[in-house]
């Protein structure tokens, strides 16, 4: 309620200084105010969605903490959000590492004084047939996929419980909910990850604590890129012919945020329009 409160003086305030904001409309303005402010950590922000995310998130005034392997990555996209009046602060960060995944949270409340949302979206999809046994493949996506998003709701949860509030949204996929050849490890990895989500919420929904899964079909990004089947690869590759943008992923887990503390959107699909399965 307060919130509501706080954006209609907000828009009061705009209106009376129309030139600040000649293209918003009151909508807009009560919608950005649940984002303006709230600190969000996302893993896998060197590209793809969580590139498109960190960016979304900033424009509506968020405080996000960054995180990837590729630091150069990160402070050009620092630098862009930056140039854009945002607020963005990153750490090079291993998300199969349970000590650089604490050391993230920390470094998050450090700078900014609390957690509000944490986005696990880091993720790897080498896919090969189980019978060519690429098991260092295996152990990627596992330790990455799964443990990765585990490890970045451990590092919050603490946090989250003591406020008796916060948002954990875990990327999982289409392939959380559906097999293909190839996608046997992969798509084992995502589905953990939306059992892992489910049984958070049911744990931590007494605690305020909101759940979303988003399950993304075919967007354009350097996914498909590190698997190691030239054929595959070549295939998967034309199937992607019809891949949407990344910045559709992120306007919808800016969605799922920007609804008021009571509503949790607990899981999103979203495919291209023109993709079957
Ligand atoms: P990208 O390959 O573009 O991005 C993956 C990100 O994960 C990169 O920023 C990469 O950064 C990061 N990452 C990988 N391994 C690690 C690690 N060990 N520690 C930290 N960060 C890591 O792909 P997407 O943007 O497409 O992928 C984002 C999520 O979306 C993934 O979970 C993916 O499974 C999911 N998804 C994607 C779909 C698609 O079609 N693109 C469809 C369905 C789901 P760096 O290498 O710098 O560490």
């Amino acid at each position: 309620m307060t919130m509501y409160v706080d954006a209609l003086v907000l828009l009061e305030h705009k209106i009376e200084n129309k030139s600040d904001y000649p293209t918003k409309s009151r909508r807009d303005v009560i919608i950005m105010s649940n984002i303006r402010d709230k600190v969000v950590i996302i893993t896998g922000v060197s590209s793809g969605i969580g590139e498109a995310t960190a960016k979304e998130l900033a424009l509506k005034g968020a405080k996000v903490m960054m995180a990837a392997r590729r630091e150069n990555r990160l402070k050009e996209i620092q630098e862009e959000i930056q140039n854009n009046g945002g607020l963005a602060i990153y750490k090079v960060t291993d998300v199969s590492s349970h000590e650089q995944m604490e050391e993230l949270a920390n470094y998050a409340l450090k700078e900014y004084g609390k957690i509000d949302v944490m986005i696990n979206n880091a993720g790897v999809m080498p896919l090969s047939p189980v019978h060519e046994k690429k098991v260092n493949e295996w152990d990627m996506m596992i330790d990455v996929n799964i443990k990765g998003v585990l490890y970045g709701i451990a590092a919050v949860l603490p946090f989250m419980k003591e406020r008796q509030e916060g948002h954990i949204i875990n990327v999982s996929s289409v392939a959380g909910h559906l097999v293909f050849p190839s996608s046997s490890v992969y798509s084992g990895t995502k589905f953990a990850v939306r059992a892992i989500t489910e049984g958070l919420r049911q744990e931590e929904a007494a605690n305020n604590i909101r759940t979303t899964i988003i399950c993304p079909g075919s967007v354009a990004t350097e996914l498909t890129d590190h698997i190691s089947g030239s054929e595959l690869k070549a295939s998967i590759k034309e199937r992607s012919e019809i891949a949407i943008d990344p910045e559709n992923i992120a306007r919808a887990i800016s969605f799922a945020i920007e609804q008021p503390s009571d509503v949790a959107i607990n899981e999103l699909v979203i495919r291209p329009t023109l993709q079957e399965l």
